[in-house]
């Protein structure tokens, strides 16, 4: 399965010469297809071993005051709602415009993952621009040329974490690859969200865990719509609803209207289909049959949701058919740090969706996890922070060689992201590594949503 890079911008910086060196001849024109529109162009980008889908806001003309004109802005949402990573654009030899910072902050709320790069960086009037764009706080800049074909390497060493996580993620779901590039596929193609920012969860678990009891209960009276939307294609239907004054959008699985023709099929759809619902979602509620928790199923779209970067929230359910329940509780609490270590921090909620008991504390956990997988840290707070973990708890000394972990930043949030610059990356061990990343959950309150950490060397 490959990933969806949007090359997004304001008009000039180069995006039209870039996506033109990606794709070259490969241009898919999508005018046909529903959802897309003449505006964004779509092909099969190429760069190294990496093959990716590349989108591309062509024909935008430039703004003229400090507001965005509204075409930029819709179709850069629409370029960025279907993509799984931004580049975002522009000129080294210009310098960050307004225009750039209204884009920046768009993409900062909006994408789920941004890699920023300076183009026209050939030569040395690219330099000035170039070190403008820190300020952007997207992190570390790429120096690129697209005319020129420099910096590709960087490119393509941003992108390949990003290859990664989409490997990882076909790699643990033992159906047809073919088949999952085709739900996803057809998925992407129109899936255009709409701007109310509601906030999107999807509910997954084994057949007859009780999502579709959950879900119903959620909507109640309250079913302001249901069916395809526009955008959507026949296989999702998302359902919006004002769940206790709180917008969320919801995104059904076959699962869910279920009772499949092909019953033998149902175990391998509600994967692919979990897994298609965890892309769309931004915080995946992990349903689990409080007499049979914890079933391999369970643990693979759990572990699926934490490896695509999704907020995680644990609702354990049909708990009125427990009797024993501080003991059951006691039970559970051990199982989930056995078998799902990878959420550690995620909050695990007991609930009955036929009586509707533990609702609300479900909507408090979802509207908290959500929070918490968009926070932004301030790097001068995060090195306070970990000035103070080294001090109580160096790094380890491989081979009496020290590591110095010199500055720490935020790199990105959904989920957040964060970039420790030291001495030697490769010496640091995981378990160190680890030690951070729970720290930084307990002392920044972040529970529910996966936390990225990654080592560079640098000053
Ligand atoms: P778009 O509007 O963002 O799609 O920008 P285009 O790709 O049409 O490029 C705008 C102008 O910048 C064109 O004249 C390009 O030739 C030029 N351009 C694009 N990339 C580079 C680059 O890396 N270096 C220089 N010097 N010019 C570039
Ligand atoms: P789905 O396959 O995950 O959508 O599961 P359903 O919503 O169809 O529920 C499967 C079965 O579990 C149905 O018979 C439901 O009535 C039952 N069920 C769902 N939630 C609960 C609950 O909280 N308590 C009890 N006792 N039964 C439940």
């Amino acid at each position: 399965m490959s990933f969806t890079l949007a090359i997004v911008g304001r008009p000039n910086v180069g995006k039209s010469t870039l996506f033109n060196r990606l794709v070259g001849k490969r241009l898919a024109l999508v005018d046909d297809q529903p959802g897309v529109t003449r505006d964004l162009r779509e092909g099969s980008g190429r760069l190294g071993p990496l093959r990716f889908t590349v989108i591309d806001t062509a024909g935008l003309e430039e703004a003229t005051d400090e507001s965005l004109p509204g075409r930029m802005r819709a179709l850069t949402e629409r370029a960025v709602d279907m993509a799984d990573v931004c580049l975002f654009l522009i000129d080294a030899r210009v310098g960050v415009t307004p225009t750039d910072r209204i884009l920046g902050e768009l993409l900062r709320k909006r994408a789920p993952q941004v890699i920023l790069a300076a183009n026209k960086a050939e030569g040395r009037k690219g330099e000035q621009g170039f070190y403008d764009a820190y300020e952007l706080g997207l992190g570390e800049p790429l120096a690129i040329s697209a005319e020129h074909g420099i910096g590709m390497d960087d490119l393509l060493r941003a992108l390949e974490p990003v290859a990664e996580r989409f490997e990882d993620a076909t790699a643990i779901v033992d159906v047809d690859l073919d088949e999952i590039d085709d739900s996803v596929n057809e998925e992407g193609e129109g899936a255009i969200l709409p701007p109310g920012r509601p906030i999107q969860i999807a509910v997954v678990g084994r057949p007859n865990a009780g999502k579709s009891t959950l879900v119903n209960a959620i909507l109640g009276e309250d079913r302001l719509l249901t069916g395809p939307e526009a955008g959507i294609t026949r296989d999702a239907i998302a359902v919006s609803v004002d769940w206790d004054g709180v917008p969320f959008r919801i995104f059904d699985t076959a699962g869910m209207r279920k009772k499949a023709k092909v019953q033998e099929k149902l175990e391998k759809l509600s994967v692919s289909d979990g897994l298609r619902a965890v892309r769309f979602a931004e915080v995946v509620v992990v349903l689990l049959d409080v007499q049979i928790p914890f079933e391999s199923q369970d643990l693979r779209i759990a572990d699926l949701a934490e490896r695509e970067g999704r907020a995680v929230v644990v609702a354990v359910n049909k708990w009125d058919l427990e009797e024993e329940k501080s003991h059951k509780l006691n039970e559970l609490r051990e199982a989930f740090g056995r078998l799902l270590p990878q959420l550690r921090g995620a909050p695990m909620v007991m609930v009955s969706a036929l009586t509707g008991k533990g609702l609300d504390r479900l909507r408090a956990a979802i509207v908290k996890a959500h929070s918490v997988w968009n926070a932004r840290i301030s790097t001068a707070r995060l090195n306070r922070w970990l000035a103070g973990q080294i001090a109580d708890h160096p790094p380890p000394a491989p081979g009496g060689r020290r590591i110095r972990l010199r500055y720490m930043t935020q790199v990105k949030t959904r989920p957040p992201t964060f970039v420790v610059f030291c001495s030697h990356p490769e010496g640091v061990p995981d378990d160190y590594k680890r030690f951070l990343v729970n720290g930084l959950r307990r002392d920044f309150d972040m529970p529910g949503t996966p936390i990225r950490l990654y080592l560079r060397a640098g000053e």
